[in-house]
């Protein structure tokens, strides 16, 4: 009697502390209900992208890190209950699919491959694939990459589209982050850094690289950015899709376009419809 006294006792601690295990990791998420109160919530960004996402002393900045924050807010978070994780290029579908973040705004294209994995709000910018080139370089045409050394990002549509598309017989590095090129680019070890636009503007602005670098400005291809979420959330699907709409009626996306991208002198198409994906 008494060992079954016991037992059901540990029974009832064991039970105890699963649950309050379960809560503890699930204590940043609160996307069902939607109000925030003191949870938290946890946003996919890059780190290393001027005007877009970038982590600095002080904190985030940029487009997607505005993005963000105005939309945590329309879902309920004040700023302070956001929890800002680096998503680098290959990490994104992963990070949602493992639930390591609630959402993410981080250059993230919206593409039919990538949504057999992910959902997509959105978008929210429409951005073109270009390359960043030494300054005394000329560049007219993708195809004349061919043969040529070329650095991008591992898991970008960047990456893809050299390959599949216009310089299938570039010499193609690559890597983790953009910034990792950088220093190829300066150096010679490669002859260009090739992503979106939005993203090579800021770093051709950034004060140690002016007057080094500049954009072919090629427009290789159409980046629809979108917010990925969990597959198959369509409830925060609709909500962020009424927050991104709710941004540009109140010209708050217009201010962020200005904040981020005016530094770099970067021109951005008009604000993009929601659901409309220019192909
Ligand atoms: N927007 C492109 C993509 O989603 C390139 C930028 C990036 O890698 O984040 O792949």
């Amino acid at each position: 009697m008494k060992l079954r006294k016991v037992t059901a006792a540990s029974a009832t601690v064991l039970a105890l502390a699963l649950s309050a295990t379960a809560c503890g990791s699930d204590s940043g998420k609160d996307t069902g209900s939607g109000d925030g109160g003191d949870k938290k919530i946890t946003v996919g960004i890059k780190y290393d992208q001027p005007g877009l996402g970038l982590k600095t002393p002080d904190g985030f900045t940029g487009f997607d890190v505005d993005v963000a924050k105005y939309v945590a807010k329309e879902l309920g978070y004040a700023e302070g209950d956001i929890e800002f994780k680096e998503t680098k290029s290959a990490d994104r579908e992963t990070a949602l699919a493992r639930g390591d973040v609630d959402f993410i705004t981080a250059t993230y294209s919206i593409t039919d491959e990538r949504k057999q994995k992910v959902d997509f709000a959105g978008p929210y910018l429409l951005a073109h694939q270009d390359l960043l080139i030494r300054a005394d370089d000329n560049v007219t045409k993708g195809e004349d990459l061919n043969g040529k050394k070329l650095c991008s990002v591992v898991g970008s549509t960047s990456a893809q589209n050299v390959k599949k598309d216009f310089a299938p017989k570039a010499q193609l590095q690559e890597v983790g982050t953009y910034s990792e090129c950088l220093n190829g680019l300066q150096s010679g070890a490669v002859d260009a850094l090739t992503t979106d636009d939005s993203i090579l503007a800021g770093y051709a602005a950034q004060e140690q690289y002016k007057g080094k670098f500049k954009l072919a400005g090629l427009k290789l291809s159409n980046e629809n950015y979108g917010i990925g979420v969990k597959k198959g959330d369509k409830e925060m699907v609709d909500k962020i899709n009424a927050a991104l709409e709710k941004m540009v009626k109140d010209k708050a996306w217009n201010k962020a376009v200005t904040d981020n991208f005016g530094p770099a002198n970067y021109k951005n198409e008009p604000a993009p419809e929601i659901g409309n994906i220019v192909k």
